[in-house]
């Protein structure tokens, strides 16, 4: 179900990221050469409504359509069957970010396909892999690793003075990569906002100049790590204003607001009207459930125990039966 191809078709310089279902048929990794044939790797579309990825690599691409790029280029362009729906992904298929090699998912050819692609590049020794995301709620830029070693800390501090450390969830491809060369998730806000991709833009032409990712001229950066997850179980029935009578559990719609800042015990998570036990999880990194360290239920409100800095929440429902409400994170301290 992959294609690989050694060149960029026309087409691909103007379309949407909703056409490209009908002009490339399948998920697709591109081959483009640069002076310095030790390639950039990048990934964009794992998730088909997170369109910043592409949308920054084709203004690279149209920069470039005359010119020989400084470094050579892969790129992926991934579930263009959700893109085309305006989806994650479709109830049929796997996550793209959840099955590269490291994954716990079950075998699928989809999987097969990140297997392939992981082995196809190993070979090729990227110079660094760049995976370009968006997030549904409301979230400065940054960049995300998944194991702490300079050259990914210097790669993540070109893109953003926050960058998030995290382990879990499994298989994300930046993961994958990171055991062979420097990898980081951008993480560009909203899809909506067009100054995502031109952030994501700026970010590849620096980083396609560079020669090395050398600690010498690494920007400063505010570390996260991810504590936890939270999910809202299937039987519980989310709300909000619109439903709160049939609503086991109405999400606080004020934490959109609150991402990357330090939530104060005693703050509101959610409310709740249900006798089920458990109306939300929070997992940790390895994958225990922690609810009670973090979480306690005062009358009908479910509220803050300790501080804690949140990332992604979102009272978005299909994003959070898909993926998670929210991570719970802190500030991590590395010498
Ligand atoms: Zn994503």
């Amino acid at each position: 179900m992959l294609k690989e191809i050694n060149h960029i078709p026309e087409e691909l310089l103007v379309a949407r990221a909703e056409d490209l279902l009908d002009l490339l048929q399948t998920p697709t990794l591109f081959h483009i050469e640069g002076t310095n044939p030790q390639p950039l790797f990048i990934c964009t579309l794992l998730h088909g409504n997170e369109t910043t990825g592409f949308y920054a690599v084709q203004k690279l691409l149209n920069k470039y359509k005359d010119k020989t790029l400084p470094r050579s280029i892969s790129l992926f362009v991934g579930n263009i069957a959700a893109a085309k729906e305006g989806q994650r992904r479709l109830d049929s298929q796997d996550d793209y970010n959840r099955i590269w090699p490291g994954s716990h998912h079950n075998d699928s050819a989809e999987k097969d396909m990140m297997q392939i692609i992981t082995s196809i590049m190993e070979k090729k020794k990227p110079f660094a892999s760049i995976d370009i995301h968006n997030n549904t709620g409301k979230n400065p830029h940054y960049g995300c690793i998944n194991i702490l070693n300079p050259h990914g800390l210097v790669l993540a501090s070109k893109f953003s003075d926050i960058a998030v450390y995290f382990t879990d969830p499994k298989g994300v491809q930046s993961s994958a990569f990171s055991d062979f060369c420097p990898s980081v998730v951008l993480e560009c806000g909203q899809a909506k906002d067009q100054s995502g991709a031109d952030h994501a833009f700026s970010f590849l032409e620096t980083i396609l100049q560079l020669d090395e990712l050398s600690s010498e001229n690494s920007n400063s950066v505010t570390l996260y790590h991810t504590i936890a997850r939270v999910i809202i179980p299937k039987a519980v029935a989310l709300g909000d204003n619109s439903n709160e009578h049939r609503a086991d559990i109405i999400l606080n719609e004020q934490l959109e607001d609150e991402n990357f800042h330090r939530i104060q015990p005693g703050t509101e998570f959610a409310s709740f009207n249900s006798n089920k036990e458990k109306l939300i999880i929070v997992n940790s990194e390895s994958s225990e459930d922690i609810t009670n360290e973090y979480i306690e239920r005062k009358d009908n409100k479910l509220l803050f125990k300790k501080p804690v800095t949140l990332s992604m929440f979102t009272t978005n429902e299909r994003a959070i039966r898909q993926d998670c409400v929210c991570y719970f994170m802190e500030e991590l301290h590395i010498g």
